[in-house]
């Protein structure tokens, strides 16, 4: 995802307001008490994202071979961790029209764990699993793997699935690893316009793509520019959060090419008006290169990048906002 270089972006700390100078002054008192942070199994983790993005997998191109392994390999953690299947089963198969490459056919991995308090509304959590396969070489290798982009994004949907399926939800959450992303989107689009469970009972798109490294430890929620009443969960979430969480990069004030809000699979559902809050980090030299290799992946802000996420849904889970129109 995000073709585009991110140059001179204006950054808003969440919980804070600009004053000028670059200066921020926060509006948020800190938190007295923090509930918890979510148990992440971070050994699980860092294995399924090591298993996506090793070399074998070949950079997981949409439609390849390598592709089809990586999704039998998350259909099969889906299972392990205990998600619900949905719909035609544990994999959505749907036609595509790739007029690039010839591709026909492709597959979401889709699971759920259901509500106990409201079971037919959805929370629903999406990352790509599919990346650009193997390329020109630079610094003698050719393979791109994709840890970041977006094996860290597809092994978070195991985590936090193992996490929902162990102390269920109130709301029906449904975890989806979507295919064709690099591609046009097509499994989130698929998702979307060909929905399993009512389009119009979908509270809220949590997407992750690239969570897994960031040297500076920042995590954006994008999405509450775009629907403001998901801004107060998200500053709230941001008190509490092992890496700074900021909002921003949401709007067309970010500027040309620093506006996310179609540049991954959370756009699908925000061109049906479903709101969407999109994890992610700023573009680092990496990006769709050889190098986003999961030995540069940063473990620490990895595992806090998903127990944020974690700690969204929950509190999204405990204190829905309505559908608002942007
Ligand atoms: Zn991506």
């Amino acid at each position: 995802m995000r073709p585009l270089p991110l140059i001179g972006t204006l950054l808003l700390a969440v919980g804070c307001t600009p004053a000028g100078s670059g200066q921020v002054v926060p509006v948020a008192p800190p938190a007295s008490s923090c509930a918890p942070l979510a148990v992440v199994d971070s050994i699980g983790l860092m294995r399924d994202v090591s298993r996506l993005a090793d070399d074998s997998m070949r950079g997981r191109l949409f439609g390849s071979t390598e592709a089809i392994r990586a999704r039998d390999y998350l259909a099969a953690r889906f299972d392990e961790v205990g998600l619900a299947t949905v719909g035609s089963g544990r994999t959505h198969e749907f036609p595509v029209t790739s007029t690039r490459d010839g591709i026909t056919r492709a597959w979401n991995v889709v699971g759920m764990v259901r509500g106990t308090e409201r079971p037919d509304e959805y929370i629903v959590v999406t990352a790509h699993y599919d990346h650009i396969g193997v390329g020109r070489p630079v610094a003698g290798d050719s393979i791109y793997n994709g840890a970041d982009d977006n094996a860290s994004g597809a092994a978070a949907l195991v985590a936090l699935a193992r996490m929902l399926v162990a102390e269920p939800p109130r709301h029906t959450v449904i975890f989806a690893a979507v295919d064709g992303e690099e591609r046009g989107m097509w499994g989130s689009r698929h998702f979307v316009e060909s929905p399993t469970v009512p389009r119009d009972q979908i509270l809220v798109n949590v997407n992750m793509d690239m969570i897994g490294r960031n040297a500076a430890n920042e995590l954006y929620a994008a999405g509450p520019g775009r629907y403001p009443s998901l801004a107060p969960l998200v500053e709230a979430t941001a008190v509490c959060a092992q890496v700074t969480l900021r909002m921003g990069h949401d709007t067309p004030a970010a500027g040309p090419g620093n506006d996310w809000t179609s540049q991954s699979d959370h756009a699908s559902f925000h061109r049906r008006g479903i709101p969407f809050v999109y994890f992610g980090e700023e573009d680092h030299p990496d990006y769709h290169r050889p190098g986003d290799s999961s030995d540069r992946l940063m473990p620490a802000f990895y595992v806090g990048s998903v127990r944020t996420v974690a700690a969204f849904i929950r509190r999204f889970d405990n204190t829905p906002v309505a559908r608002t129109t942007p």
